[in-house]
């Protein structure tokens, strides 16, 4: 399925002033960026409008603020910052979003120049959607560019808002992340291998239940493996479970059957007494799991069995760790599968979600995978099969 959205290249950018809705969603330590992934992931669309004559205004969310005014730890500045020192380009920051200051900084605006505005959570009218802010967002500009993947599944005042006034399209980093997320399912290269970990099922279902309609492998660790291992009878002692997913995890089971998928689970796991830095990790068959102890990674024999199916493949979707990798430990299986991943030379990967990108950068195989997502969520219900507000409000190509 190719991207159905308008992109900057079809339009005129010329002259322009450009609103473009990024994600600088960024980590603060003392005021200073701590991971610029998502600013330079935004830089290829930014660099596109200032090269076509472009007036490029950015606006951004950053952090959690209140929604009642100015939170000075949470502001944009430190992103417009690092976005200068980053590209070279003509950056200023305005300490305002939807008033008079912001107008008249971006009505200033020379061809070439950027303009980040401050967070558009410090008003809670942001996350109601309200129609006002939306117009006064869209009043700065002639174009509404949309290139925040990691928001694109909130329908949020500058997320949608601007696409009701102005003719809106789709960034490069939109572009890219939607394609990737949505054609392997179109299209997969066969064998088509996933691999789901993470704390719950619960927050996965919906992952688990449409992979389970593409893929020929599924992989099961993390801490959702237990609920499955209840789901086939076995006692897990005092492993993370979610009781009222156990009918859903044999629903998930009986529909591997039928689809004809390979549905893995650990044959073996690493249990410690307590949940802990300092706890010890044995190793233990799935089905014996003493009745106080706690999985906390899978185990050496479930490495091999999973490694041999991801060597296989030729399309591989990974998203959640499949131990408590947070602790060095019980990082073994996620770092054995991230590896089998990275060794797998001729499939195209693709990693979603927040736990399991900070584990492969942990590990230093970021540049070994296909396509890392820059959105948690967004990822998620692409991967869901679900539409994005965001995406929904652009123009049809
Ligand atoms: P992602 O962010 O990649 O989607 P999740 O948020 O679903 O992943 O899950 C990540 C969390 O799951 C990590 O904090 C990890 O410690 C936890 N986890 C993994 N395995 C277990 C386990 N056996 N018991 C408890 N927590 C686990
Ligand atoms: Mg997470």
């Amino acid at each position: 399925m190719a991207f159905s959205k308008k992109t900057v290249k079809d339009i005129d950018v010329d002259g322009k002033r450009v609103l473009v809705r990024v994600d600088f969603n960024v980590p603060l330590d003392h005021g200073n960026v701590a991971d610029d992934t998502r600013i330079k992931a935004a830089i290829p669309t930014i660099q596109y409008l200032v090269d076509h004559g472009a007036k490029v205004i950015l606006m951004s969310h950053l952090g959690r603020p209140k929604g009642d005014g100015p939170e000075p730890e949470l502001s944009l500045k430190p992103a417009a910052d690092k976005l200068r020192e980053l590209t070279g380009l003509d950056v200023t920051f305005v300490e305002d979003t939807y008033g008079e200051k912001a107008k008249e900084a971006a009505e200033s605006l020379k061809p070439g120049q950027v303009l980040v505005l401050e967070n558009v959570r410090f008003d809670k009218r942001e996350k109601k959607n309200d129609p006002e802010i939306a117009k006064k967002l869209a009043d700065l500009g002639d174009l509404f560019v949309l290139d925040a993947f990691g928001t694109a599944h909130r329908a949020q005042g500058s997320v949608v808002g601007p696409a009701a006034y102005l003719p809106a399209v789709a960034g490069f980093l939109l572009e890219k992340e939607v394609d990737t997320l949505t054609s392997i399912f179109a299209d997969p290269k066969r064998p088509f291998v996933a691999i789901v970990g993470g704390s719950k099922v619960s927050s996965k279902i919906g992952v688990l239940d449409h992979l389970l309609d593409s893929v020929d492998t599924l992989i099961i660790g993390g801490g959702m493996a237990y609920t499955f291992f209840l789901a086939k009878g076995y006692t897990v002692g005092t492993s993370l479970i979610e009781p009222d997913w156990v009918e859903a995890a044999k629903d998930m089971m009986k529909k591997a059957e039928k689809n004809g998928v390979n549905l893995l689970l650990p044959v073996d796991n690493v249990v410690a007494d307590h949940f802990g830095e300092d706890a010890t990790g044995t190793v233990v068959p799935s089905n014996e799991i003493p009745d106080d102890m706690m999985g906390m990674d899978i185990g050496p024999k479930t490495e091999k069995l999973y490694a041999d199916a991801i060597k296989d493949a030729a399309t591989i979707f990974w998203n959640g760790p499949m131990g408590v990798f947070e602790f060095d430990q019980f990082s073994k299986g996620t770092k054995a599968v991230a590896e089998a991943i990275a060794q797998n030379e001729n499939c195209t990967s693709i990693i979603g979600g927040g736990d399991s990108v900070s584990a492969i950068n942990k590990f230093g195989l970021a540049d070994k995978m296909s396509w890392i997502s820059t959105g948690g969520g967004a990822s998620m219900e692409l991967v869901e099969g679900k539409d994005l507000p965001g995406v929904e409000a652009l123009e049809n190509a």
